[in-house]
């Protein structure tokens, strides 16, 4: 029983298990996988392209027309990422079950 539960164990916490078990893990693997960054881009400081940009969406072999930049002007999203990404995140913290570990998302944000 006991080698049982070791097993189990070392086979949770391999790093070769596909999908992590946390929600941030989760969300930093789905976006390592998915775009050009390995960061949880700051969602909430996303704005709306004004004017003409040059640049792509940050998702791999995106081709939509840009609409969003972060609050540095960078990391590009076209509509419908952004839709995606705020849906990523949205989903990773409905996944939290104590503050502490939310206050990720809220760092680098200016207090309103
Ligand atoms: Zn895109």
């Amino acid at each position: 029983m006991a080698q049982l539960l070791t097993g189990t164990f070392k086979a949770m916490s391999s790093k070769d298990q596909a999908m992590p078990s946390d929600p941030i893990s989760n969300l930093k693997a789905l976006i390592e996988k998915y775009t050009i960054i390995s960061f949880i881009p700051d969602i909430k400081g996303y704005r709306q392209i004004q004017g003409p940009r040059t640049g792509t969406c940050i998702f791999r072999g995106c081709t939509e027309p840009i609409a969003w930049e972060d609050a540095r002007g960078g990391n590009f999203l076209c509509q419908g990422h952004y839709l995606v990404m705020n849906q990523w995140i949205d989903e990773a913290r409905k996944g939290l079950i104590t503050g502490d570990l939310s206050a990720i998302f809220d760092m680098g944000l200016p207090p309103k």
